[in-house]
């Protein structure tokens, strides 16, 4: 007598089966039905049944026909990005920044909207709500939110975020109540790390940290695949890590933190010893061959490299990938920020680590707080829950 599988564990079964297709077609689509059975492991009959419901669903089309070496060309199948779409909001100091994206991670509509300085939490939403229904157009999925700052990603609470002056501010369930829909909040970092993991520099790696150099520096860690956020979501604040226990005073209270040696204020602070009016003027004044100016981006390269040689001796990494606003004058500070990465990391490791650029750009943060929403669709019903 065949084995009896209960009625539950057949859905669960159903949707488990549902979910690895569609992960390997967004991975690797487009695939052909033989393809996808040898990936999966997945009866034939079996597998014929699930694609015919996905595409008359509308969530994987046919795409064409495979190279073939004689006889019949099999059909090859892959995920249709316009099924649903989703929306990611990004938040700046004085701007709230948001787009329509679709399954793919394409940008498809933008919109934004200014922001007061330390907005209240009720206007915040307000305006969050009004940014979220001039994008939305058709099926939606979700809203995924980037911060920067302290986030609790499961609660959906903004715990602490300097820029706007917030502490403890619920974001999730309130403006899912606005916008109708299911609302997820992430450091914006983390976010942008997802991004380039799944649609950028990242896609090619498992392992690998993702820093930001700007303003401040900030990094997203990757562990087999998937986004690390430690105990309470606040792996990967490299900016305040200690580089000189004696130097100059951070802004958080400490010493010498990495910020204090590699941010933007420590650009405009050698700008203005030097008389250049900003970091953009400091750059110019480097390319034209100011020896000091040159310094100065080289001393910020080298510090950066200091603060991630830590990292990758920390959590060996196939690759760093580097991003944020301070990348427009990389070919100022990279050759330094190399060297220093590859003297100090251990010989072997050093040998092989990828130090990549960021692919997607500012982007990368609205395409990021939109891949939390999709992250989602395509979680597995037996993955362990979102953290
Ligand atoms: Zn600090």
């Amino acid at each position: 007598m065949p084995m009896r599988v209960p009625k539950g564990d057949q859905r669960l079964l159903r949707r488990h089966n549902r979910g690895l297709v569609l992960n390997l077609l967004r991975e690797r689509g487009p695939l052909s039905r033989t393809e996808l059975s040898q990936r999966t492991g997945l009866a034939p009959s079996v597998l014929t049944r699930l694609i015919r419901d996905l595409v008359a669903e509308g969530v994987v089309v046919e795409s064409g026909k495979a190279e073939s070496n004689g006889g019949r060309r099999p059909t090859l199948l892959e995920l249709n990005p316009d099924y649903a779409h989703v929306i990611g909001l990004k938040v700046e100091r004085a701007r709230l920044l948001g787009a329509r994206v679709d399954l793919g991670g394409r940008i498809r509509a933008r919109a934004a909207v200014d922001l007061p300085e330390h907005p209240r939490p009720q206007r915040f939403l307000e305006l969050a709500g009004q940014l979220a229904a001039e994008l939305l157009r058709g099926k939606t999925l979700g809203v995924g939110i980037g911060v920067s700052g302290f986030v609790d990603a499961v609660r959906g609470v903004d715990l602490y975020s300097p820029i706007l002056d917030w502490r403890e501010v619920p974001i999730s369930e309130p403006l899912a109540r606005v916008t109708g829909l299911p609302v997820y909040l992430e450091n914006d970092v983390n976010a942008l790390t997802l991004a380039e993991r799944w649609y950028g520099a990242g896609r090619a790696f498992r392992n690998f940290v993702c820093v930001t150099v700007g303003e401040g520096i900030g990094a997203g860690v990757v562990i087999g695949g998937e986004l690390y956020r430690g105990a309470f979501g606040g792996a990967g604040e490299v900016g305040h890590m200690t580089i000189d226990p004696d130097g100059p005073r951070c802004r958080c209270g400490e010493r010498g933190c990495l910020e204090v040696f590699a941010s933007d204020r420590f650009l405009l602070r050698r700008a203005g010893e030097l008389g250049y009016p900003d970091i953009g003027a400091l750059a110019a004044a480097a390319r034209d061959g100011d020896p000091a100016a040159q310094a100065a981006f080289q001393d910020m390269g080298r510090a950066l490299g200091i603060g991630v040689k830590n990292l990758v001796n920390l959590l060996n990494p196939e690759a760093v990938v580097l991003g944020g606003e301070r990348m427009e004058h990389q070919d100022l500070f990279l050759p330094a920020f190399e060297e220093e990465v590859r003297r100090h990391s251990f010989p072997k490791e050093a040998e092989i680590l990828a130090i990549e650029r960021a692919q997607l750009g500012e982007d990368g943060f609205l395409v990021g707080a939109a891949a939390l929403v999709i992250r989602e669709f395509f979680r597995l019903p037996t993955e362990r829950a979102r953290v």
